[in-house]
C-alpha cells in the first residue's frame, strides 16, 4: 500500500467514525426529542382530561342548581294555593323538599369536588375552602377529608 492510499483509507475511517457518532447522536436528540413530545403529549391529556371533568361538573351543578329552583318553585305554588284556600297537599310537598334534600347534597358533593380539582378542599363540617395541603380545616379544625 503507498503511502498516500493508507492516509486515504485512514481518513475515510476518521471520517466513517465521526459520521457514525454524529447518526448515534442524532438519534439520541430524536429519541430525546420523542420522549419530550410523547411527555408533553401525556401532560396535555392529563391537562384536558381534567379540563373537562371540571366543565362536565360545573354543568352538573348548573343543572342541579335549576333542578332545585324548579322543584322549589313546584313546592311554593302548592303552599300559595293551600294559603289562597286551595288543597293542602302536604304530602306532594314532603316529597318535593325530601327530593330536593337530596339534590342539595348532590350538588354540596359536586362543589366539593370542583374545589378540590381546583387545589381546594372544602371542609365537611363548615364549608371553608381551605388549601389542598391542609390536613385540618383552618376555620373549625376538623379534619379535611381527601375522596
Ligand atoms: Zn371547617
Amino acid at each position: 500500500m503507498t503511502i498516500e492510499r493508507r492516509m486515504k483509507s485512514v481518513k475515510f475511517e476518521i471520517t466513517n467514525g465521526s459520521l457514525e457518532k454524529l447518526a448515534r447522536g442524532a438519534g439520541d436528540a430524536a429519541l430525546d426529542a420523542a420522549a419530550v413530545l410523547r411527555e408533553g403529549a401525556a401532560a396535555a391529556a392529563r391537562h384536558a382530561e381534567e379540563i373537562s371533568s371540571r366543565v362536565r361538573l360545573e354543568q352538573e351543578i348548573r343543572d342541579l342548581r335549576q333542578e332545585i329552583r324548579l322543584q322549589m318553585q313546584a313546592a311554593g305554588e302548592i303552599v300559595y294555593a293551600a294559603h289562597r284556600g286551595g288543597p293542602s297537599d302536604s304530602d306532594r310537598i314532603q316529597t318535593i323538599l325530601e327530593y330536593v334534600d337530596g339534590l342539595y347534597e348532590e350538588l354540596e358533593a359536586h362543589q366539593r369536588e370542583s374545589e378540590t380539582l381546583r387545589g381546594h378542599l372544602i371542609c365537611p363540617a363548615c364549608g371553608a375552602a381551605n388549601h389542598s395541603d391542609c390536613l385540618y380545616c383552618q376555620n373549625c379544625g376538623k379534619p379535611l377529608s381527601r375522596q
